[in-house]
């Protein structure tokens, strides 16, 4: 089976005051020392599996200079044979213009994954983005006018002060425009971030609004043909994302640059969140699992997703799940047919209960 390459670039613009993820401010200079890093490691790279899927997350992709996108793409294709790739850059509205966008195309990448969150510019403005709901749109178009169709976005729930108007708002204008698959995470307060403060702690939604605006938020979208395909994917017919299905379905990726995480033969690893060493030295791996995916961890995954798990592929817990999974059917949290099991969305919801219930 073909992996999935992701690249970690680790650049924002302006930290967002709720974000864990690693990242660090940009420079031309650092950017391209970064690369320069992200090469030398891809050249390194002790195999040459094939690759169907190429992943620039951060971070913000389209922060640094697309050239530097360009030569790392070059020596993907160097290393490694690659199979009719679905390639994802993630953007930030603000950090692109036109002609980025069609050097990109013709870099080869084919999927764009935009950091929308709201199309409600206070909403906007409370999360601590930089862009307002004008420039998303403008960017989506401009993508779109560029030669991109497979164009996924972002939207956030549960921010505070988020309405159920205002929700139904962001979805139909995201959904009037050229957008193809969202992605709907709802917001947490991230340990060490700015928002974990009072002030901010006492604006979050209760649980129970939170809960019916994601319900909310998965029937409108499956009404706007977005479906669902796992808690917190939705897309139109053909369009789910080839990459992150990956990460659901145990299949191997492989990350590059700080902070990347990777499945390969069979281990899981990451490499430190430190991007001055990575930029003068190769980082040492952290073996974080080194079994293959085990039956509660494909379980685990499995459920994530619409299609849930085939249970067939657990012949020696099928009937204990199953006793386990009848009381989850009578509440309307989970659906069995023939050898399938998987969640509804209000089971989506539960998820963490209901899978430690099922594999415990
Ligand atoms: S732009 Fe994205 S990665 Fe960067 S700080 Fe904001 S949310 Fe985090």
């Amino acid at each position: 089976m073909s992996v999935g390459i992701y690249i970690h670039v680790p650049f924002c613009a302006k930290k967002c005051p709720y974000c864990d993820f690693y990242s660090c401010g940009y420079s031309r200079r650092i950017a391209e020392d970064y690369a320069d890093g992200i090469i030398r490691d891809i050249e390194n790279f002790p195999d040459k599996p094939t690759a169907d899927t190429i992943y620039f997350g951060g971070g913000t992709p389209s922060l640094i200079q697309s050239e530097l996108i360009g030569k790392i793409l070059q020596s993907i294709y160097k290393k490694f044979p690659i199979n009719s790739p679905e390639i994802t850059l993630e953007v930030n509205p603000c950090t692109v213009d036109k002609n980025k966008l069609l050097l990109y195309k013709q870099m080869g990448v084919n999927r764009l994954s935009i950091g929308a969150q709201s199309t409600n510019d206070d909403e906007l403005k409370l999360l601590g983005r930089i862009h307002d709901s004008e420039t998303t749109r403008k960017t989506i178009l401009t993508a779109a006018d560029a030669g991109f169709d497979n164009i996924s976005c972002d939207l956030m729930l549960g921010i505070p002060g988020q309405t159920v108007e205002s929700l139904e708002n962001s979805i139909y204008k995201l959904s009037d425009l050229p957008v193809r698959h969202i992605s709907s995470y709802i917001l947490k307060i991230e340990k060490d971030t700015p928002f974990e403060n009072e002030k901010i702690i006492k604006q979050m939604p209760d649980d129970d609004f939170v809960s019916d605006m994601y319900l909310h938020a998965v029937k409108i979208l499956n009404n706007l043909s977005f479906e669902q395909y796992e808690i917190s994917n939705f897309a139109q017919k053909g369009y789910d994302s080839r990459h992150n299905l990956k990460y659901w379905r145990c299949n191997e990726y492989v990350g590059f640059g700080p902070a990347a995480h990777s499945f390969y033969n069979g281990q899981r690893y990451c490499y430190p969140s430190d991007l001055s060493s990575f930029i003068k030295y190769p980082l040492e791996k952290i073996i974080t699992d080194s079994s293959p995916a085990d039956e509660n961890e494909r379980i685990m995954l499995g459920l994530r997703l619409s299609e849930g798990i085939d249970l067939k592929d657990f012949p020696d817990k099928k009937n204990y799940i199953l006793s386990k999974a009848v009381a989850f059917e009578k509440a309307g949290l989970m659906i069995s047919t023939a050898d399938k099991l998987r969640l509804t969305p209000e089971g989506f919801l539960l998820s963490n209960s209901i899978i430690a219930e099922i594999i415990a």
